[in-house]
């Protein structure tokens, strides 16, 4: 490796990836002839290898009985947020007039299809990314 990863942004991914295991074992091995004489990149990837045994360590809680209720309700939300900011409103006013004309003229709909079942491994996967996303947000705000 001729180059300093953390120098270019095309390659700092590699220390990711090298962290992750996700680098063939030529590209690791040049990586980690690199970081014996790199300090920056040594000091990076210690602290990958300190936040993976962190990680790995971790023991999560078991999911919530309603957490996928929530999850949907917040997916909902979001998707819903996104929707609304989206729409000028004076094209929608007609629209909206057509389909409650509609909706009193035609039989109600039945219920809507209930969401898919959530696979509980990307389901607790999922809860911690909303919680880790939470407790940045908390600390970014904290940090102001
Ligand atoms: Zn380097």
């Amino acid at each position: 490796m001729r180059n300093c990863p953390l120098q270019h942004e095309d390659s700092a991914s590699l220390l990711l990836d090298h962290s992750a295991g996700h680098l063939d074992a030529d590209q690791s091995r040049a990586l980690n002839r690199h970081a014996e004489t790199c300090g920056r990149c040594r000091a990076f990837l210690d602290q990958q290898d300190r936040l993976w045994r962190v990680l790995d360590a971790w023991e999560t809680e078991p999911v919530s009985f309603d957490f996928q209720r929530r999850f949907w309700l917040r997916a909902e939300q979001a998707s819903a947020i996104r929707w609304w900011s989206g729409i000028s409103w004076k094209p929608a006013i007609p629209l909206a007039a057509l389909a409650l004309c509609l909706a009193i003229g035609l039989p109600r709909r039945p219920t809507p299809n209930p969401p898919p079942p959530v696979d509980m491994a990307a389901a607790e996967a999922a809860e911690q990314a909303i919680e880790d996303l939470d407790m940045l947000s908390q600390l970014q705000s904290q940090m102001k």
